[in-house]
């Protein structure tokens, strides 16, 4: 799992962050958006994740960011303790 998924390779550490025209997965190292179907996320989270995309500005920033940091629990437990993942708050 995980291999060669970002330029870097460094591929342990990583941020959720929301973009409007981007996977919401980044690397923390170099700030390559990764490709979220590298991950072996469940179906339903991927949902999720993409759901959270979608209403990213379109509801109130505090319910994004309390959402996204849900997300990032999640997305721990599917990867595992061998990987970082840190959630970016955002302001609008
Ligand atoms: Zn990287």
């Amino acid at each position: 799992m995980l291999k060669n998924v970002c330029k870097c390779k460094l591929t342990n550490s990583y941020k959720l962050e929301a973009d409007n025209v981007a996977d919401p997965i980044w690397c923390t190292t170099c700030g390559w958006n990764l490709d979220i179907d590298e991950f072996s996320l469940q179906d339903d989270l991927k949902n999720d994740l993409f759901e959270w995309i979608d209403q990213y500005k379109k509801i109130p920033a505090n319910k994004h960011n309390a959402i996204g940091q849900n997300l990032t629990e999640k997305v721990k437990e599917n990867l595992g303790s061998k990987c970082r993942v840190i959630f970016i708050p955002q302001n609008y």
